[in-house]
């Protein structure tokens, strides 16, 4: 076990009732850090009150993006225990992303255990109402003091909690989606498939134009001729047509496409009830035109934050597919339900993705 040296704050914050959270707006009372140096490895675990962090304005996270981070989240059950899902997917994606980046490599040990800790000791953080968790957010930041472009020599790898209401408060709600078809995500050999801060800078500007436009989030197409879909957003997507389940590669040899936890889980569960999954490039017109023949049954999203976000609409250029009347289908409705069942402890875990805090 990581050896932590733990200062609590002496100015506890009164929290926010759980139906008043919203997502990654209020912060728990403390946060942990590790420093990275280079001769010294990992050193001085230690969770202290949440605050701001002094660095150098030379360190190379601001000029560079050296950074990159994670997202998983604890949840109460109704017996009162606190439990994470599968959060080793977490720490084995982060050492990816740090190797692609250059980043000091922060062991799964000491990855899992730092948020073991820091729950345990935000454990009253974890919200109670229905639907409701504690956002748990891993990062790195490089921070060496230099303006050459060069990888840093030290780094900082730091967790925060934000509290956060159920996701969809109101009942699942299908959402409306816009296929991009100007700006890009990812291209092959870049970051795509890693969890990046710049990733997100540079998808920004289409989700402001698409959610000005009156949608909830882009759906991206291929860097390279925008021709096969990709992922929505901050989500993997899944589409099932004429009886099979369709979604994109998600490895780092194509590269392009952020390999999601909920998106494995996801896959585990279809293949396990004998449905066939068919992993690999999805052209945007073949779902165009599923849709014209009926064929398009159902889509959904998948991603830590919401679970599953059953779509009810693409917009494709002048195009329009519309899914199962706007209902959600059976199949995302059960796997919403048996994913939300295992995360919050109303079904029994057989697959080993529970870790008890
Ligand atoms: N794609 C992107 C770009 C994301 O940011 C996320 C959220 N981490 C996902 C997919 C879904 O990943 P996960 O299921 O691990 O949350």
């Amino acid at each position: 076990m990581l050896d932590i040296k733990i200062t609590k704050t002496t100015t506890p914050k009164t929290k926010a009732p759980d139906d008043q959270l919203g997502f990654g707006k209020v912060f728990s009372d403390h946060m942990f850090i590790i420093d990275y140096n280079e001769g010294q490895g990992w050193h001085d675990a230690r969770i202290v009150p949440y605050g701001p962090l002094p660095m150098d304005p030379s360190a190379v996270v601001f000029h560079y993006a050296q950074e990159c981070f994670e997202g998983l989240k604890a949840y109460r059950t109704a017996e009162d225990k606190i439990q994470l899902f599968r959060p080793d997917c977490n720490a084995k994606r982060m050492q990816n992303t740090q190797e692609r980046l250059c980043l000091p490599v922060i062991p799964e040990d000491i990855f899992v255990d730092a948020v073991k800790a820091l729950v345990e000791v935000e454990k009253d953080f974890v919200p109670h109402l229905d639907g409701s968790s504690l956002y748990i957010r891993p990062f790195t930041i490089a921070t060496t003091a230099q303006l050459g472009v060069h990888a840093a020599h030290d780094a900082q790898f730091i967790i925060i909690c934000s509290p956060s209401g159920a996701y969809y408060a109101a009942g699942l709600a299908p959402i409306k989606i816009y296929v991009e078809d100007t700006y890009t995500r990812a291209a092959p050999g870049g970051t795509g498939f890693i969890k990046c801060g710049g990733n997100y800078a540079a998808s920004l500007l289409a989700g402001e134009i698409a959610e000005k436009r009156g949608y909830s989030q882009v759906l991206w197409l291929d860097g390279l001729e925008q021709k096969y879909v990709e992922e929505v957003g901050a989500m993997n997507i899944f589409f099932k047509i004429d009886g099979k389940v369709y979604t994109a590669y998600a490895n780092d040899t194509d590269g392009t496409v952020l390999p999601g936890v909920t998106r494995r889980s996801v896959i585990e569960l279809l293949e396990e009830w004998g449905y066939d999954v068919v992993i690999g490039k999805l052209a945007i017109e073949t779902i165009m035109q599923a849709s014209k023949e009926g064929k398009l049954e159902e889509v959904f999203g998948t991603g830590t934050a919401a679970v599953i976000s059953p779509v009810k609409q693409l917009d494709y250029k002048t195009d329009v597919a519309y899914i199962n009347d706007g209902e959600i289908g059976p199949l995302t409705q059960k796997i919403y339900d048996t994913m939300t069942g295992i995360q919050w402890g109303r079904l029994p875990d057989t697959k080993g993705w529970i870790v008890p805090v």
